[in-house]
């Protein structure tokens, strides 16, 4: 299981993203084969907000642990979904050999109106996690947020609610991704004081372009520290030197999380081979 892996050595994995489409299958698993050769020791995959193209997730993840040989770990979310819901999902896993999923609550989808959100069958992920648990076999991961979830009052706050996610039964957590490492540095001091002792691996999203980086920070309310922005700045008309400037700031990054003794190192990869080739490298 992935979390015996965290006693033996610093665990470097990858997200990858299912295809849009059935017809795009054949090019995600190629984008597969690629990430493969850099011998990670997991793979996670997203799942569609609201819990759309669920199949395709399961299928990816199955494409992996079974033909590439390499630990998949299929994202889950609850915030739509009823226990059924859930338990079909996981039916689906365990015919295809799955063990391991990342428990995540999920953005309210547009769909949810206020009377469907307040009633909805999970209210965390740290629900989803205990219920899983107690239905499952399956070995469950979590998110983690070292710049505070957007809806958390604090950090200090968000990280009691992770220690639901600990008691729930979670075996290890995946960070949002982030940019400035003394913040992920501080969220880790803060959840040792809280008595969350469960690996953390974190989350690192190399930015090749300016655009990227607008609807990266968008989504994940990441802060974009001085050092990237001067980054955008100078190079962000420039195609090539971004992409090059980008995939050099998060090598930094990571070998600077390397020397901490992070439990891990999360590339969100965004089926970028190439990029994610570069990155391991120059890491290893
Ligand atoms: P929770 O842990 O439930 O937290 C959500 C909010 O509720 C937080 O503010 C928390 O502080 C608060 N909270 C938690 N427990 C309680 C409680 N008991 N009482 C009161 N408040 C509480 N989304 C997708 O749609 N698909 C994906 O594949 C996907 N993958 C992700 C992978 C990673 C590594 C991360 C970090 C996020 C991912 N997301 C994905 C996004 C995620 O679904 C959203 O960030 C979502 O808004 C929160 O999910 P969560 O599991 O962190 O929720």
């Amino acid at each position: 299981m992935i979390k015996d892996l965290f006693f033996q050595k610093q665990t470097l994995s990858f997200e990858v993203f299912p295809p849009k489409k059935d017809d795009e299958f054949t090019n995600a698993q190629n984008v597969l084969h690629q990430l493969s050769e850099l011998q990670p020791d997991f793979i996670s995959v997203t799942y569609g907000a609201g819990g759309s193209r669920s199949k395709r997730t399961v299928e990816l993840a199955s494409f992996i642990q079974n033909s590439l040989h390499i630990p998949a770990v299929a994202h889950m979310t609850c915030v739509g979904s009823s226990k059924e819901d859930i338990l079909t999902v996981t039916d689906d896993m365990k015919q295809a050999g799955l063990s391991h999923v990342l428990a995540l609550r999920g953005d309210r989808p547009t769909w949810m109106d206020d009377a469907q959100f307040e009633n909805r069958a999970f209210a965390h992920a740290s629900d989803l996690t205990r219920f899983l648990k107690e239905h499952t076999d399956l070995e469950v991961a979590g998110a983690c947020y070292p710049e505070k979830h957007f809806e958390a009052e604090s950090l200090d706050s968000d990280i009691t609610y992770l220690k639901e996610k600990q008691e729930a039964g979670a075996a290890f957590f995946i960070t949002q991704l982030f940019f400035e490492n003394d913040s992920f540095y501080r969220f880790l001091e803060k959840k040792n004081h809280a008595g969350i002792t469960l690996p953390v691996c974190a989350g690192i999203m190399p930015i090749t372009s300016a655009k990227q980086l607008g609807t990266t920070v968008t989504l994940s309310g990441s802060s974009v520290p001085k050092e990237l922005a001067d980054i955008i700045a100078t190079y962000g008309e420039n195609p090539e030197d971004m992409r090059k400037a980008g995939i050099d700031y998060a090598i930094r990054q990571i070998l600077d999380l390397k020397q901490h003794g992070a439990d891990g190192i999360h590339i969100y990869s965004m089926n970028k081979p190439k990029t994610t080739r570069t990155i391991v490298e120059a890491i290893r």
